[in-house]
């Protein structure tokens, strides 16, 4: 396989991946409408590229596009047939992501989110294109207790954001099902990405207000916010604060270049694959250690529980290692020093 499309290759998942598949000599197609990202993304993967040696400037097209309009993404099937790199497999990023977004505008979710991937999957059939990697997240699944969550632990989601990706794997399953389908078809549950590359040049950042542990950590460590609210300090934990599993952004871009190869060796089948460390980290733990790594203070007071959270949240991952042979490399301590490097570096996110 040669040529694959990434749509929201410009977001911070997506342009990790990028930088993957280009190191590995892949021609790519990008789409994005910049909703949540900049293009500028793009121009530091090709710089740290470049660095290492690989100039990646003909093998990526960047369009900016909209899934939710089917000619865009038409559009780029028919320049790769014009350039003679035939888009063979699909990674598909673009989507909205904010859980509590989705909670005060819940048609742009499922209009985004599901009618963006309809159109999708459209167009893949029209041009003869079956094989695709989604990103899905654990949002799909029902966490009560701290053992370990496998991918037959589903659920009832419990905000719009994960109905549409429990929505999305669903329309995948029956596409998959369906008489005389030859699709191939990855849904990766991601855990609670984080981190930066280790260059510092690519990293998260979000054009509205983030809401996640990481960025707020980083905000107050940088001085933008005087201390972190804990949400709780009556989990059912270790030291009573939320634990999650945190996986460093590299390593899950790595799981998607390992589903890709796992897909197009196998038969047509519709497979959900967590990516987790398997591994848990208390908030306070995390403060701990990202103050270690980092010599940098992070003030924070404890709070009531946000509502809706969940005491501890950590994969099951035996699946993606036993079938995709994937291993996340890295640790937390890899996490706080590489998202540190790229906040310190780029104190303005991609507006340097
Ligand atoms: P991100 O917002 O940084 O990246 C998503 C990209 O998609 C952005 O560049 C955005 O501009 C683009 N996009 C959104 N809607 C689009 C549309 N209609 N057409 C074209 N482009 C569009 O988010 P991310 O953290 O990189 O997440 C990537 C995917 O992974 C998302 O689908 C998200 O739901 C999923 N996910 C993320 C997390 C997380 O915590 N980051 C966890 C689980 C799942
Ligand atoms: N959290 C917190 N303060 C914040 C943001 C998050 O204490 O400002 C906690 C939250 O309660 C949870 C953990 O950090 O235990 C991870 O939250 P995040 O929103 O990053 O991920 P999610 O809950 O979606 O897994």
């Amino acid at each position: 396989m040669k040529s694959v499309l990434v749509t929201g290759g410009a977001g911070f998942i997506g342009s990790h991946t990028c930088l993957l598949l280009l190191e590995q000599g892949y021609n790519i197609f990008v789409i994005d409408s910049f909703i949540n990202s900049s293009s500028r993304s793009i121009k530091k993967v090709l710089l740290i590229l470049k660095e290492m040696g690989i100039d990646a400037q003909r093998k990526i097209h960047l369009t900016n596009g909209d899934i939710k309009n089917p000619s865009d993404i038409e559009h780029i099937f028919k320049m790769s047939y014009k350039l003679d790199k035939k888009i063979e497999a699909v990674i598909h990023f673009a989507g909205l992501k904010s859980v509590s977004d989705s909670i005060i505008d819940p048609i742009s979710y499922w209009e985004n989110n599901v009618v963006g991937t309809i159109n999708l999957c459209k167009v893949m059939e029209k041009y003869n294109c079956k094989n695709i990697v989604f990103s899905s997240s654990a949002t799909v699944y029902k966490t009560e207790s701290n053992k370990l969550l496998n991918e037959e632990n589903i659920c009832e989601p419990v905000n719009p954001y994960g109905y549409t990706k429990l929505t999305i794997e669903r329309i995948l399953k029956n596409l998959h099902s369906s008489k005389s389908s030859n699709w191939r078809i990855a849904s990766l549950r991601y855990f609670n990405p984080v981190g930066a590359h280790h260059s510092g040049f690519i990293g998260e950042d979000p054009l509205g207000k983030a809401n996640n542990i990481y960025p707020q950590i980083t905000r107050v460590a940088i001085g933008k916010q005087s201390r972190l609210k804990i949400f709780g300090s009556d989990w059912p934990t270790s030291d009573g604060t939320g634990v999650r599993d945190y996986i460093h952004v590299m390593d899950l871009a790595e799981g998607h270049l390992s589903a890709l190869n796992y897909l197009i060796k196998k038969k047509p089948q519709f497979i959900a694959i967590n990516l987790g460390t398997g591994k848990g980290t208390t908030v306070l733990e995390f403060i701990k250690i990202f103050e270690k790594v980092n010599k940098v203070k992070v003030p924070f007071s404890f709070e009531d529980r946000r509502p809706g959270d969940n005491a501890s949240v950590i994969a099951d991952n035996s699946l993606a290692k036993s079938l995709l042979n994937w291993h996340p490399k890295r640790n937390i301590e890899d996490i706080c020093k590489d998202g540190w490097n790229w906040q310190v570096n780029n104190p303005k996110g991609y507006l340097n």
